[in-house]
């Protein structure tokens, strides 16, 4: 039996963080895992494959519309759907080996299994139970379910977002339930790929949570690209049909009731925290009402030395946020000052176009009962957007009207999800806008949206 510093359970972007950092500062690790391979949801069905279909059918969508254009000629390019698999399960393999790596590098135990806290001290992993001074809880989230929709992803009807990444084909038709980050993706590779995609959503937005002015040319641009919205409805039941399944809504505005029959239902309803099976209840670890690990401003559950981060944890649920919050608590643990600045998460939508945010939308700020000033530049006014022909969107840039501090930017256009970090650096040293349109911005980039958007806010955007 082994005695170590630190337990980390949960290899995704959390747990595989949280013991590198660990091990950098002197500890003795391990980090229990109990897929095949390591980097959590985020690699093995989330962030990473996701993305590379995202890339995939974003240069299929670029051939057929786009090649022409610009007298690029010739035969129109064709999907072999298991080749574009093998391309994203390489992908993903690539990115799991590499966190092996990392764990041999760094010198970290991958105890395989699925790991059990037997109490303070104590993670049991098959038969043997394991010592440790520390216990971090990283055990990620999974797919919400929803009432009346019964997901069974190997069938390839219904299924959620780690179905959808694997369908055994491209379907011709289908429902995307929830209009979230996930079901936005998901279903654009989809639409791009030649499904006709209709998606659901419960609320009367798209992207619930993103500024208002993002969520309306957000949609307008997907609706251009053939994604079909039904706003404002609750889905009842999914049932089986010959060739698909067919889905029953109510409308909210006037409770009618409609149906739509697709070759594939998506059910992107959002996560739930998981730490089924975890022993969370006999080891005495206090959960929220919404079932996620309650913690303190330093990661620390109600147990002394048990810590959780994460998707198991209140907040966004995003791997960037989990990778701040597994340094953080690797840095705590080693007696050190571990922070995560909460205000300054970006979000990022990767569609084509982008969509990124950070800090506060200007409907939060307004609330807030700040004086709030909003610069806007639309990248119609940037000959880089202009030339790769994404001109659709804009940069709006919010900061409060005293000070001038920026308090938030949302970006919808090319490279939003790169562009946001000017913004994200410029509010960690609380900037003004002025910082940034006082800066100077290498020409053509569409970063240089970002500037006009800053110049906006002061003595006015150049291009517009
Ligand atoms: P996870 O990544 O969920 O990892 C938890 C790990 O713990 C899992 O591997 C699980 O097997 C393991 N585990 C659980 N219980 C035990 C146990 N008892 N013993 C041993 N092991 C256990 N986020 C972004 O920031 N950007 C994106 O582009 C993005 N795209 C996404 C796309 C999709 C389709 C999905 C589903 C998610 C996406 N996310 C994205 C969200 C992101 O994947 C999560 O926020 C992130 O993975 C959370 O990291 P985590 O370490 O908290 O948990």
């Amino acid at each position: 039996m082994s005695t170590y510093d630190l337990i980390v359970i949960g290899a995704g972007p959390g747990g595989y963080v949280c013991a590198i950092r660990a091990a950098q500062l002197g500890l003795k690790v391990a980090c229990v895992e109990g897929r095949e391979t390591l980097g959590g949801t985020c690699l093995n069905v989330g962030c990473i494959p996701s993305k590379a279909l995202l890339h995939a059918s974003h240069l299929l969508h670029e051939t057929h519309e786009n090649f022409e254009k610009m007298g690029l000629m010739g035969a129109k390019v064709k999907v072999d759907w298991s080749k574009m698999q093998g391309y994203k399960s390489e992908t993903v393999s690539g990115n799991t080996k590499g966190i092996e790596f990392l764990f041999k590098k760094n010198k970290i135990d991958w105890l395989k299994g699925w790991g059990v806290i037997e109490g303070p001290g104590k993670v049991k992993v098959g038969d043997t139970v394991y010592e440790t001074k520390n216990i971090v809880i990283a055990t990620g989230s999974a797919p919400a379910t929803l009432k009346g929709v019964d997901v069974d992803n190997d069938a390839g009807i219904v299924v959620d977002s780690t179905g959808a990444l694997a369908l055994p084909k491209i379907p011709k038709s289908m429902i995307v339930i929830g209009a979230g980050v996930i079901g936005l993706e998901l279903g654009s590779v989809y639409s791009r790929l030649g499904a006709e995609v209709t998606v659901i959503e419960y609320l009367d937005v798209v992207a619930p949570g993103m500024d208002a002015e993002v969520q309306k040319q957000f949609q307008k641009v997907l609706t251009k690209q053939g994604l079909k919205f039904v706003l404002g409805a609750a889905v009842q039941k999914a049932e089986a049909v010959k060739g698909g399944a067919k889905l029953t809504y109510k409308l909210k505005k006037d409770d009618s009731e409609h149906t739509v029959e697709a070759e594939t239902v998506l059910v992107a309803t959002g996560r739930r925290p998981f730490v089924d099976g975890l022993g969370l209840e006999k080891a005495g670890v206090a959960l929220t009402d919404r079932g996620f690990v309650k913690i303190d401003n330093h990661w620390q559950t109600n147990i002394p030395g048990i810590y959780a981060i994460g998707d198991a944890v209140p907040g966004p649920m995003l791997a960037h946020k989990a990778e701040d919050e597994g340094m953080a608590a690797a840095e705590v643990i080693a007696g050190k000052h571990g922070h995560v600045n909460y205000d300054v998460i970006p979000g990022v939508i990767y569609t084509t176009p982008e969509v990124a945010s950070v800090g506060l939308t200007e409907e939060a700020a307004k609330e807030s009962g700040r004086k709030i000033k909003v610069g806007k530049f639309p990248f119609m006014g940037n000959a880089r957007a202009k030339a790769v022909m994404q001109a659709d969107g804009f940069v709006k840039m919010i900061a409060d009207a005293e000070t001038d501090r920026i308090l938030g930017c949302h970006i919808i256009g090319p490279n939003a999800g790169e562009m946001i970090h000017e913004i994200c650096v410029a509010m960690e040293f609380g900037a003004s806008a002025e910082d940034v349109a006082l800066t100077c911005h290498a020409h053509p980039t569409t970063s240089e949206a970002v500037r006009e958007a800053a110049l906006a806010l002061g003595g006015g955007a150049i291009h517009v």
